[in-house]
């Protein structure tokens, strides 16, 4: 039953680019952003240039209330690069405004993760410039 953790510095890490440069620098002041498309008014992640719904270019940066639901689940046992701590848990959270993303729960024990269970983000600065946003529990 141990409680899951951050990773730890030394993992291969996201490469900012132009236009997912705002969600990184929202994952360091402990937001987190989406984008959200005027045209179709539908919230759109992971972070792009036009609309993955309607293709409008019409896409404003919002940041999330951060909390939503696990939508689908995985543990990781043998992590890919060594680099890892496993076990991990590997989660799809639908957040509240609409938006799906890829992260991992923290803060909860392999045994708790569930469809369903009500998460909230948090984040984790891993170094090298880079704060990661995983999700815990939602205990409140
Ligand atoms: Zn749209």
């Amino acid at each position: 039953m141990t409680v899951l953790g951050p990773q730890r510095a030394g993992i291969p890490l996201p490469q900012p680019t132009a236009v997912s440069r705002p969600f990184w620098e929202g994952c360091a002041a402990g937001e987190l952003r989406y984008q959200h498309c005027g045209a179709c008014d539908r919230a759109v992640f992971d972070p792009a240039w036009a609309c993955r719904y309607c293709d409008a270019d019409a896409l404003q940066w919002r940041t999330s209330a951060g909390r939503g639901e696990v939508y689908s689940h995985t543990v990781v046992w043998r992590p890919q690069a060594p680099q890892f701590t496993a076990p991990y848990a590997v989660v799809i959270v639908t957040f509240d405004e609409g938006f799906q993303m890829l992260t991992n729960l923290i803060g909860g024990t392999v045994e708790e993760v569930r469809v369903g269970l009500r998460v909230q983000a948090t984040f984790h600065d891993v170094g090298d410039g880079i704060t990661l946003p995983y999700v815990e529990p939602d205990r409140s």
